[in-house]
């Protein structure tokens, strides 16, 4: 079977995590902090705050804007479902803008058809590491006194106007789940160009506490910390982060392998008529976090049905993007119609591509995909 996605670890993040078990320190401390500044120098983001997954870095994110009930959050159905559960969280309304349909992502237009009186933040997925064109958005909500929180769990790597995503956003949450380009088992990092989020968000990970366990370890003396607010415990450990920061560290030749096999990718489906992959947008660079596809239109077979032809074949493919609207969880949320979210989930699936996938292994899911593709609806 080709897997949809394999992590890259070896020995290395191994030894990394040995080594962090048998210095006796095993929570946040030291490796945590080298994590945490080698990130932020990797996205150029000034700060950088190490939590235990990307949806509690968006709880964070939120939490430190004080989102709170009767407040509204624009997000994107189109998303893992994390990004509306985290509005959920807090007590507020997410409210489900539709996408453009060649990017994924939201826009400036579909931002703008939902905003209202009562719209605290937008939560900007980067969906599958393309970037979205956070400029527009931002132009749109500043003004409004709406703050764009980036959902940046997918696009470590990928670029924005020559930047890395994140440099320059107000929040942005990332993730180290498996299903990442660089993981630390679970994980996650908001980033910030805000001193005082920074500082808050390093509290509120810890329940609420004045002075970290780690600092008042390492400080010798007895320093006694007080509890400022009511927090959480989403803390990432020290044996997390030294997998993180050997991670990190191929994070650049991962980008380039991907980059180069999605670049194959779109040679050997070039010539099948309507299928739509995957790029570059015009303002950026993807880090083919996922490689999608959009099924034609005149193809007359299921979606589902090309899943379960490619699964029998041997090759694991997964349903493209998932809708949070269409799913039980949010069952009766209001919302307005959401075609593109719609269209795109329904006919898209993403294909096998990690840093291991071998051409010929590649070669194999282009053939299945087209013998699929020509599989009649009525076969099934
Ligand atoms: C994976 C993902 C998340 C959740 O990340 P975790 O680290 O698993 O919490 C949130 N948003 C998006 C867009 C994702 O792809």
């Amino acid at each position: 079977m080709i897997p949809v996605m394999k992590p890259w670890l070896g020995a290395e993040e191994a030894e990394a995590a040995s080594a962090a078990v048998l210095s006796g320190w095993v929570a946040q401390g030291p490796k945590v902090a080298a994590f945490e500044d080698a990130f932020a120098r990797r996205v150029a983001a000034l700060h950088a705050v190490a939590v235990s997954s990307c949806t509690t870095a968006l709880h964070v994110a939120l939490h430190l804007l004080d989102v709170r009930p009767g407040d509204e959050v624009v997000v994107p159905s189109l998303s893992f479902i994390a990004t509306a559960n985290a509005v959920r969280y807090c007590g507020a309304t997410p409210v489900f803008a539709d996408v453009e349909p060649e990017t994924g992502n939201l826009s400036a237009a579909t931002v703008e058809a939902v905003l209202t009186e009562r719209t605290r933040a937008v939560i900007l997925v980067h969906q599958a590491g393309v970037p979205a064109d956070v400029d527009a958005i931002r132009a749109l909500c500043g003004p409004r006194g709406v703050t764009v929180v980036e959902d940046a769990a997918c696009a470590a790597g990928s670029t924005y106007r020559g930047v890395p995503v994140g440099a320059d956003a107000e929040m942005a949450a990332w993730s180290f789940h498996p299903r990442k380009l660089i993981t630390t088992g679970e994980g996650g990092m908001l980033t910030t160009n805000h001193p005082e989020w920074a500082a808050r968000a390093k509290r509120l990970r810890e329940h609420g506490m004045s002075v970290s366990a780690a600092e008042r370890h390492s400080g010798g003396g007895a320093v006694v910390e007080s509890y400022q607010e009511t927090a959480f415990n989403y803390r990432m450990t020290d044996i997390q982060a030294a997998v993180g920061l050997v991670q990190l560290s191929k994070l650049d030749a991962i980008v380039r392998r991907r980059r180069a096999l999605a670049a194959r990718y779109h040679e050997l489906l070039a010539d099948v008529p309507g299928l739509r992959a995957v790029r570059d947008p015009e303002h950026g660079t993807t880090n083919y976090q996922s490689f999608w596809v959009v099924l034609p239109d005149e193809v007359a077979v299921s979606r589902n049905d090309v899943l379960a032809r490619l699964a029998e074949r041997g090759v694991s493919a997964r349903r493209g993007i998932m809708a949070a609207h269409l799913e039980p969880a949010y069952a009766g949320h209001p919302h307005l119609d959401l075609p593109a979210t719609e269209a795109f989930t329904t006919r898209s699936l993403i294909l096998p591509l990690y840093h291991d996938l071998t051409e010929a292994q590649q070669d194999t899911v282009a053939e299945e995909l087209r013998a699929a593709l020509r599989l009649p609806l009525a076969s099934h």
